[in-house]
């Protein structure tokens, strides 16, 4: 068994590179020819009843799985923001996969735990982030999350928690607590503090000519809720907004927290990532009055997903809202204090071993190649953004970082424009809304996107304008 195991392990990594290699070269479409139901009609109603040999089941995957895919490392994809993988990505990922361990305390599995703790202190110093979100010498830490969604949402818990001074874990938010976020926020705002039991987020309106959070508009509506007897219990800020990349100001959005008592939380899954290199760390201004922060390193970080890296400068407020003891969980190391038990910073109990993901990447790149891959990533989304401006018939609404984001000269050619590339296989762009109009969005992050790509990307466009 095990023989088998290594000989079709070698056929797959094989697969894979012969994958890459066809994605590089363009010659697989990005967006799949079937409509829906056609994987479904592919394959059998029920699993078999005896074993089939594992050469034939990845062969069955190149033939009906593959072709129905979405190819996200394809050169081509340019819609939501990346989701960009590398080798040393995939490595970690079938080690830890086998290696089969689960570190939901650290006695489960003592160097998951450490390890994790180690790697999201690298990632923090090389952020450039506070100080106060290191394990050490910190009160805070950091800890990987399956995603920003997940992230923000045991970060509503946390200031739900020290809202109510510990209330909350007993009797709920009673209607009485409150979460803001930009309206540009990310949906998963919204979604976590339903799930949180805050009801609807409140939407703070973002200046009309950036999208970024007005401070002077979120305090106002602070004060107007605890006025009438309502509880701000969080803010979620947002470096990198979905539609346009927007960022908003946590220099000044920090203060109006802290002085009210407010925990504030950064979303900056996509943008988090370009304080690698030090001319994007404007990004950090404030953050020492942030509460909490998460960057997915699955979007910009050659690192595949799931993998979202969570800071707190105060690990207690997570721990204590989170926290559960049953005596089938109980052992030393929790009950001499010295250790982290990252159940406690989670919602699964349960979690896999994603920290070696993170620690074969910043190895395997280095701190130089993750920071010359979203360098190059920048340069090239500047030379999409030129193409855009120098051609008659479109706009350039804006560009940040690896995004540009464009419209034609109307809105009826904008959305028609948005329907023709929609069936166009070569290439994706995800439309929006921005600045009330709608709008395509083209986000450069897929490991094998060059120059030429984008200049074919962006005449494939033109054609699609034109006719
Ligand atoms: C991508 C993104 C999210 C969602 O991230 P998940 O990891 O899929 O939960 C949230 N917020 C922002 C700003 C994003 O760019």
């Amino acid at each position: 068994m095990s023989e088998d195991f290594a000989a079709v392990a070698a056929t797959a990594a094989e697969r894979l590179a012969a994958h890459w290699r066809d994605l590089a070269t363009g010659e697989l479409p990005v967006v799949p020819p079937g409509g829906p139901g056609t994987t479904k009609k592919a394959l059998p109603t029920t699993a078999p009843e005896h074993g089939e040999d594992l050469t034939e089941i990845l062969n069955d995957t190149w033939h009906t799985i593959v072709p129905q895919l979405v190819h996200w490392q394809h050169p081509g994809f340019l819609g939501y923001y990346p989701t960009s993988n590398s080798p040393a990505s995939v490595l970690a990922e079938l080690v830890a996969a086998g290696l089969g361990v689960q570190g939901m305390l650290w006695s489960t599995s003592p160097a998951a735990t450490e390890l994790e703790q180690v790697v999201c202190d690298w990632l923090a110093r090389a952020l450039d982030l506070p100080e106060t979100f290191l394990h050490s010498p910190g009160r805070g830490g950091g800890v990987i999350q399956d995603g920003a969604s997940s992230a923000v949402l045991v970060a509503l818990a946390a200031a739900l928690h020290r809202a109510s001074h510990g209330r909350w874990r007993t009797h709920g938010t009673e209607g009485r607590y409150r979460v803001y976020a930009g309206d540009q926020a990310n949906s998963c705002v919204a979604k976590a503090a339903r799930i949180a039991g805050v009801g609807d987020v409140v939407h703070v309106p973002t200046a009309p000519h950036t999208h970024a959070l007005d401070p002077a508009a979120l305090a106002d509506r602070l004060d107007a809720d605890r006025a009438v007897g309502l509880v701000p219990a969080a803010v979620v800020a947002t470096l990198g907004t979905t539609a346009t990349c927007a960022i908003d100001p946590i220099a000044e959005i920090g203060p109006v927290c802290r002085e009210r008592g407010v925990w504030l939380h950064v979303d900056a899954a996509y943008a988090g990532s370009a304080a690698l290199c030090p001319e994007h760390r404007y990004l950090n201004r404030g953050l020492e009055h942030v509460a909490s922060y998460a960057v997915n390193a699955h979007k910009w970080m050659r690192t595949g997903t799931p993998c979202d890296v969570l800071w707190v400068a105060d690990r207690q407020a997570l721990t204590e809202a989170m926290s559960t003891a049953p005596a089938y969980l109980r052992n030393a190391a929790t009950d001499s204090g010295r250790v982290v038990d990252f159940k406690d910073w989670q919602t699964q109990l349960g979690r896999p071993m994603r920290a070696l993901k993170l620690w074969y990447v910043l190895r395997a790149h280095g701190l130089h190649g993750l920071r010359e891959a979203i360098r190059h990533d920048i340069a090239l989304a500047e030379h999409l953004a030129r193409l855009v401006d120098d051609e008659s018939g479109f706009h350039l609404v804006t560009h940040a970082l690896g995004l540009v984001v464009f419209r034609c000269d109307s809105d009826q050619r904008t959305l028609e424009l948005t329907t023709r590339l929609a069936a166009e296989p070569s290439l994706l762009c995800t439309p929006a809304t921005a600045y009330g109009r709608p709008v395509l969005r083209a986000a450069v992050g897929a490991p094998y996107t060059s120059k030429d790509t984008i200049t074919r990307a962006w005449s494939t466009i033109r054609a699609h304008a034109r006719t």
